[in-house]
Parts: structure tokens; C-alpha cells; sequence
């Protein structure tokens, strides 16, 4: 089979580029209109191929209008689990079997598919999870790429098969990659697309089948996968969706026999208990888990401060510090420490709090109300024991709808081993460090039990050598102006951890990724 070519599908640079970001918006803009009235619909499970209803249902509300229903969807519970398992088990054998180019034609439909309807689906995470219009256009398009690049790669590898070898005379040996059976998928609320769409690919693409949980704040942006799947021509039973909680439908996922394996983006605390549980039953597949960051950013005494800034106030608030690669704690050269803070505080007060789907918005709504609970719990214990420079407080405006608004905060004066400077806290909340040089920075920013994203602003390149050789993160940024930690592009900057941040040190949108979906079989026939 001929390779194919991969490119990142980048809707807004193509804009900005063009010149043509009045088009954008208003094609935004149109779609937040369209996907409002759609909103309130009550959404069923999807297992083989059916929509099921279920007694029980949950309400999904806009985390930035307390007023707005999104949806109401279907409560799945153990018995949905098993029909689903049971499902994907049935259709594993004629799954497994198709060809490669049957397979993947089904998968660049889909990302066809998404892309005709990218505004609408990014609109939708406006009113789902929100997600702001830069940064849900970002996500649909890596969700297209993710499903174009593991084409891609399943082509390019010819799907993980081996050549015949001879190594003696009558003797024929074969060695290839070859599914595992039924993968269970549990997605997180805060790139519910995406991630969901990557990870279910991911185990589809390899010829296993599935059973996927979205997070129970975003089933909306999953129904819309499953329906273009359907479109895309993907077989009954192949995939399938039970929305509902973590415990009612994740734990029986997790600890159904037919599930061989599982795929997990989400919290440190339910990434391992997956791992767990698959060892105390003695599951034999893989636990592929992406879990959280605490992510350090070091701001050297040889950086372009204002750069420095702009890195850290975008890597830390952008939706609200809601990223698992959000910049948390900055360790900054004690010479530069106040010039830099200053400009942090001053940036920061500046930022635009407000609705996802305005134009301006940088720091939108947090998504529930444990995280705007845990919000004042931790500003409370920073003013207890550090300064709170900026920010702490619950924003209540006169043109924001009655939602989930904080204003994005500093903090100093906190130790380096203070809870708030270790614990991932996942909220517009960073914490500044001033460090005598680099060689404390590094060994500061070492000190975690994750180890996902790192930033380092230097225009020294011997510091960027001597970071690199220290730094221990999956994802390492030099002088990153529009966000000095988060933000990935498919293929180029393949997305992970270390450490307590993942489990495979495999990476997302990278070479290797595929492979973890499959085990090796060696055929040797003799005669
Ligand atoms: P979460 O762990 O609370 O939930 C993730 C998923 O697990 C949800 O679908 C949830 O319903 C489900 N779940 C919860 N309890 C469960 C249980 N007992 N059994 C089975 N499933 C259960 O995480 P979240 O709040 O949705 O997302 C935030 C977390 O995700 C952060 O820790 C963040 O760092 C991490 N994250 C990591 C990456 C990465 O690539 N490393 C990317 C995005 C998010």
C-alpha cells in the first residue's frame, strides 16, 4: 500500500493566515446560534447499533448559565454495561478480520465528517463544558487529526503485520501485532472530544472493539462521535456508548471479564485504581492511562521576561487552568522575581473573564460545583499562608449569566513543599517560587510525583542544554510565548507524561501509540 501523507487539520492559524478571521467568527458565531435551539433533548445509550433508554437520567447543565439544560441523558448502570461488553464481544471476530483499508476508510470518513461540522461541535463545547472558541476549534481539529494520523499510521506500518522469514530451509515464520478483544474507554470532562475521539480510535483502528464513558459533565460531544461513526459506516457493536457515572458504569466497566484492556485519560486517583483493579482480577491486558500534571515552569535570570509572562498567563488560565498541561508553579531567578511578578499581575488582572463563546474570552467558566468549591477552599488556605497577589474570588458581573466564574489568581510566598505547590489542583491558580539558579529551578521543578508538561524561558542556550538533560516531563517547551505548557499538535509534538502523569510512557498523537492496542504474535510453520 502506497504511504500516506499526514497534515494537521490548524482551522484557526489557517484563518489568521488567510486573513480571514471575520469568517471564522461569524461561521462560530452561527453555530453557537444553531446548537443553542437544539439544546435540552433527552440523548439514549448506544449499544449495538440501538439507541437504549435507561429509567434513570441525568441533567447536563451549562457550566456558565446556571439557566441552560444542555441535555438530558441516559443513566447507565451495570446490566447496560454488560449488554454493551457483550455487544463489542460479538462483534470482535468479523471486526478484527476486515482489511486495513476497509478499516481506516471508515476512520478518514469520520474525520471528513467531523470537519464538515467543526464549528458546530466546537459550539457545542461552548455550552457543555466551557470551552472557548480558539481552544475548541484547536480541539476538533486535533480530534480530525487524531483519527487521519492513526489512519496514517496503521497504513504506513501496514497494519503491524510481519514479513514471512525463512531462516532455515522448510521452516516459514511470521510475526505481527493483532487485537486484544474489547477495550473499555473513560474519557475526561475537559477535552470530552478530542481525548474521547483519540483513545476510541486508537482501539478501533487496531481492530479491538469498545465500550466508552465520556465524563458524566460531557456526553454531549460523544453522541455527536458516535452519530458520525454511525455515518462513517462504522458495524453495529463495534462501538459502543454508556453515558453515566464513574462508579455506576466506569467500575463495572473496569472489572467486566470480557474487558481486555482499557484506555483512560483522566484523574491520578482513577487512573490507578483501573490499574488496580485490573491486577487484583489478574487482567493481563494493558491499562493505557493519561493522567495529571503539576506542571513547573522556570523563569531564568537570561529570559525575555515579557515573553515569560505571556507564557505563563496563558499556560496557566486558559480555560480556567482546566488542563492536565496547565502551567501551576514557576520558579523564577531571584533577580528577575519581582519584575516578573509585577508584569504577572498586571497581565493577569487584565485577562477577559466571561462566556466561552465571546470572542474575547480567555478564562471561561469552571465546570462544576466541586471545582468552584475547591476553588475557595484553596484561595482561602493561600491568603492563610502566602500572599494572594491576584485574583481569589468568585466574579459576579452584571452581564455574565448567574455560572461558575473565578477570577484567575497568583500566589506567592508559599513554600515549595506547601500542599498547594504539590497537589494538581485543576483551576486558574498558580504558584510563584523565586530560586537562587538554574541548578535549584531544575531540582525544584524534579520534585513532583508528575511529570507531564515543563516550560523553561532562557535565552541562554547552554540553560536550555542543561534543562533538557534534567528536566524530567513527557512534554518539555523552550520560550513557548502563547502558553508556556500546554498545547500539542498531533505527529509533531506526540502528547504524555512521566511518571505518575502516565502509565506506558507511550505517547498520544505519536508513532507509538497504536501499538499499545495490540499484542505480538510469532507464527512458525514447519514443512
Ligand atoms: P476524573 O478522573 O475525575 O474523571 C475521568 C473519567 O473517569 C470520567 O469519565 C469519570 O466519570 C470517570 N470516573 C470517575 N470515577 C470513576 C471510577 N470510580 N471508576 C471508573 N471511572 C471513573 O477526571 P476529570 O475531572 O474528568 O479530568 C481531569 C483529570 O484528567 C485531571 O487530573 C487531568 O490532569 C487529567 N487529564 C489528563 C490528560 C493527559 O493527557 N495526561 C488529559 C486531560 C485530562
Amino acid at each position: 500500500m502506497a504511504p500516506s501523507q499526514f497534515e494537521n487539520e490548524l482551522t484557526v492559524q489557517a484563518h489568521t493566515e488567510a486573513g480571514t478571521m471575520d469568517e471564522f467568527h461569524a461561521a462560530y458565531e452561527a453555530a453557537v446560534e444553531d446548537v443553542r435551539v437544539e439544546l435540552g433533548d433527552t440523548h439514549p445509550l448506544w449499544i449495538n447499533g440501538e439507541a437504549v433508554e435507561t429509567d434513570e437520567t441525568f441533567t447536563v447543565k451549562n457550566p456558565g448559565d446556571a439557566d441552560q439544560i444542555v441535555g438530558e441523558f441516559a443513566a447507565g448502570d451495570e446490566t447496560n454495561v454488560d449488554a454493551a461488553v457483550a455487544a463489542a464481544s460479538t462483534a470482535f471476530d468479523e471486526w478484527k478480520a476486515i482489511s486495513i483499508e476497509e478499516r481506516t476508510a471508515i476512520f478518514r470518513d469520520a474525520a471528513d465528517l467531523i470537519a464538515d461540522r467543526k464549528y458546530e461541535v466546537a459550539a457545542m463545547m461552548a455550552f457543555e463544558n466551557g470551552k472557548n472558541r480558539n481552544e475548541a476549534m484547536a480541539e476538533v481539529d486535533e480530534a480530525i487529526d487524531f483519527l487521519r494520523y492513526y489512519s496514517h499510521e496503521l497504513e504506513k506500518n501496514d497494519g503491524y503485520g510481519g514479513d514471512i522469514r525463512e531462516p532455515t530451509p522448510g521452516q516459514r515464520c511470521v510475526s505481527d501485532l493483532q487485537p486484544y478483544g474489547v477495550f473499555g474507554i473513560v474519557a475526561p470532562f475537559n477535552f470530552p472530544f478530542a481525548i474521547l475521539v483519540g483513545m476510541t480510535t486508537g482501539a478501533l483502528i487496531t481492530g479491538n472493539t469498545a465500550v466508552v464513558k465520556p465524563a458524566s459533565t460531557t456526553p454531549l460531544v460523544a453522541h455527536t462521535f458516535f452519530d458520525i461513526l454511525q455515518e462513517a459506516g462504522l458495524p453495529d457493536g463495534v462501538a459502543n456508548l454508556v453515558t453515566g457515572g464513574g462508579r455506576d458504569v466506569g467500575q463495572p466497566m473496569m472489572e467486566h471479564e470480557d474487558v481486555t484492556g482499557f484506555a483512560f485519560t483522566g484523574s491520578r486517583r482513577v487512573g490507578l485504581k483501573i490499574q488496580e483493579t485490573f491486577d487484583e482480577l489478574d487482567k493481563r491486558g494493558p491499562v493505557i492511562a493519561e493522567l495529571g500534571g503539576k506542571n513547573p515552569v522556570i523563569v531564568s535570570d537570561k529570559a525575555d521576561i515579557s515573553k515569560a509572562v505571556s507564557g505563563v498567563k496563558y499556560g496557566a488560565f486558559s480555560f480556567s487552568g482546566q488542563k492536565c498541561s496547565a502551567t501551576s508553579r514557576v520558579y523564577v531567578h531571584e533577580d528577575v522575581a519581582e519584575e516578573f511578578t509585577e508584569q504577572l499581575i498586571e497581565e493577569t488582572k487584565a485577562l477577559a473573564v466571561g462566556q466561552p463563546e465571546t470572542q474575547e474570552t480567555v478564562v471561561s467558566p469552571l465546570i462544576d460545583e466541586g471545582a468552584i468549591e475547591r476553588y475557595d477552599e484553596i484561595c482561602e488556605s493561600a491568603a492563610a499562608d502566602g500572599t494572594v497577589e491576584c485574583g481569589g474570588s468568585r466574579v459576579e458581573r452584571s452581564d455574565l449569566p448567574e455560572g461558575r466564574y473565578v477570577e484567575p489568581t497568583v500566589v506567592t510566598g508559599l513554600s515549595h513543599d506547601h500542599a498547594l505547590a504539590t497537589d494538581e489542583h485543576f483551576l486558574p491558580f498558580v504558584t510563584i517560587h523565586p530560586v537562587s539558579d538554574l541548578d535549584e529551578a531544575i531540582t525544584k521543578s524534579n520534585d513532583s510525583d508528575y511529570a507531564l508538561c515543563a516550560g523553561l524561558f532562557t535565552e541562554d542556550d547552554a540553560e536550555v542544554d542543561a534543562w533538557f538533560d534534567r528536566i524530567e516531563a513527557g512534554m518539555c517547551y523552550v520560550n513557548r510565548e502563547q502558553s508556556a505548557t500546554t498545547g500539542a499538535l498531533v505527529e509533531a509534538q506526540p502528547f504524555g507524561g512521566w511518571k505518575y502523569s502516565g502509565t506506558t510512557g507511550k505517547f498520544a498523537g505519536g508513532p507509538w501509540y497504536l501499538q499499545q492496542f495490540m499484542r505480538q504474535q510469532t507464527r512458525t510453520v514447519v514443512g
